[in-house]
Formats: structure tokens, C-alpha cells, sequence
């Protein structure tokens, strides 16, 4: 297929192009994502999180903030980070915010923290890539962007014990990486819930490769010396195995974006993120 194509050719160059370019031929439906009335959406809820600025991104004479979103639980056993728009036309991983705040338990023992969107600008131009045309799921080996030091250090300073990071991607149906680090019991209970809640598991990733079981691409010797090989040779890394050098398990959930059924492309980002903070909230 052409879409799977031009995909995979974006996994060979961290920097496409000079600009927050909007991607011809890959099929993303967008679900209607407007940069100013998410923000307010998300700073509405202010009542019951923290909210700030992580930092600001700029492209030409527009400055738009990355969202850090904070639960109260000062007392929370475990913490949860969940990495919202890491690639900005992606947007059911961004418009699910708001459901997933309004949602999560405030029994305070599983403390959340949610970047949104992490890729700002790329949000708001309709872009994979940050106003400089990087990728940033590409930039964990040399950190040229801000968007993925801010990633760094939020991972520093909130010392997650778990990452979930909100994707689509251009297979037709759902389906997430498990770096070494998850648990596969885990991580079928949660592809459990998924299905439940009426996600359809894809039976191939976006490669056309099998998933076994549905919905799950699990960490493999093979895999992981294929991205030991693209961190070495093309010094690109995603945030997954950033996340596994450093010892943290974490999900990249990816649902289709060319799915017109906007209510199922969020209903799985919710679900995932509230399935992951009740097996942490379990382990507490
Ligand atoms: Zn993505």
C-alpha cells in the first residue's frame, strides 16, 4: 500500500523537511483539533490539576505552550506519565485529554502527569513534525529539539514508573508497542479492556507484520537489535526505548488514523490510560 510506503520511509530521516509540513498521502483523517479551545479545555481544569506551561514552542510569530498536567496526590505509590501528541496529526491522541482528566479515579494513589501537546506547533499546523520539520519521536539519542528534552526532563523530575505515549498510526486498526520492560501478562489484561470497551485489535502493525496476539508488537531480541542498529547508525530513538534504557516500562498506543469513527479513536486512548492506571493503582 502507498500510505504504508511513504510511512515507512519516515522511519529513515529524523528531519524531513524544514517546516511543520502536513502529510500528503498517508491517508490521516483529522477529528477536528483547534489549538486555542483545547487549550482552554485543558486549563478549565485547573480546579482539579495543576497546570502549567512546561515551555513554549514558536513558529513563526505564533508561541504556543506544551500543557504539563498535574494530579494532586502528593502521597500517590505509584506515577503515571502519559506523553499526548508527540506526532501532531495524530489527534485522537490529543482530543482524548480532556476525557481522560474528567475520568481519572482521584483516589490519589497513582499520580498522573500528562504533556499535551507535546508537539505544540506540529498540533496546530496539522504536522507530524515540530516547526523545524523534526520528528521528534526520532530525537531521543541527541535531543536536538525542545520538545524532546522537555520529555527528558519531565521524565527526570517525575521519575515515572510507567510511560504511556498516545499514537496513530496508518494500519486499520489498534495496536501497541510494549518496550522490554511491560509485563505481557499486563499488557494482555489491558488489550483485554481495550476490546472490551469495543477497540477492534489489529492482527498486523503498520509494517504488515503479524501481531501476536492481536494488538500487542511486544519487545523482541530481533526488534531490539534492529533499534540498537537506528540509534547506532542514524542516532534516532524513540521515546519507547528511551524509556527502556532507562529502566521504565512503557506502552505506545496506536490507533488507526484513518478511521472515520472519531468516538472509537479516543475511546481507546481513555481506555488505555485508565487500564494502566488501575493495574499501577493494584500494584500500589
Ligand atoms: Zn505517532
Amino acid at each position: 500500500m502507498q500510505e504504508l510506503r511513504v510511512f515507512a520511509q519516515l522511519h529513515l530521516k529524523q528531519r524531513a523537511y524544514d517546516h511543520p509540513a502536513q502529510d500528503e498521502g498517508m491517508g490521516v483523517i483529522p477529528l477536528g483539533y483547534e489549538p486555542e479551545a483545547f487549550e482552554r479545555s485543558v486549563r478549565a481544569f485547573a480546579d482539579r490539576y495543576d497546570v502549567v506551561e512546561a515551555t513554549r514552542v514558536s513558529y513563526r510569530d505564533t508561541t504556543r505552550p506544551i500543557l504539563s498536567v498535574s494530579s494532586r496526590t502528593p502521597d500517590a505509590a505509584r506515577r503515571l506519565l502519559v506523553l499526548s501528541g508527540v506526532h501532531g496529526n495524530e489527534q485522537a491522541g490529543i482530543v482524548c485529554v480532556p476525557e481522560i482528566l474528567e475520568r481519572y479515579p482521584d483516589d490519589g494513589s497513582v499520580a498522573l502527569r500528562v504533556l499535551t501537546p507535546v508537539n505544540a506547533i506540529g498540533a496546530a499546523e496539522l504536522s507530524r513534525f515540530n516547526a523545524d520539520g523534526y520528528d521528534i519521536n526520532r530525537d531521543f539519542v541527541r535531543f536536538r529539539t525542545e520538545e524532546a528534552r522537555v520529555v527528558k526532563r519531565t521524565l527526570e523530575e517525575f521519575r515515572p514508573d510507567f510511560v504511556l505515549s498516545l499514537h496513530e498510526g496508518p494500519q486499520d486498526a489498534a495496536f501497541m508497542f510494549a518496550n522490554r520492560h511491560v509485563d505481557i501478562a499486563l499488557a494482555k489484561r489491558i488489550l483485554a479492556v481495550l476490546e472490551a470497551g469495543g477497540t477492534t485489535l489489529a492482527t498486523k502493525d503498520y509494517f504488515g507484520l503479524p501481531l501476536r496476539p492481536p494488538g500487542l508488537s511486544a519487545s523482541s531480541p530481533v526488534q531490539r537489535g534492529i533499534l540498537r542498529a537506528w540509534a547506532a547508525t542514524l542516532k534516532m530513538m524513540a521515546v519507547n526505548e528511551y524509556a527502556a534504557h532507562r529502566g521504565i516500562p512503557e506502552i505506545t498506543l496506536e490507533s488507526s488514523w484513518r478511521s472515520t469513527d472519531r468516538a472509537a479513536r479516543v475511546r481507546a486512548h481513555v481506555d488505555i490510560t485508565l487500564a494502566l492506571r488501575d493495574e499501577l493503582a493494584r500494584r500500589a
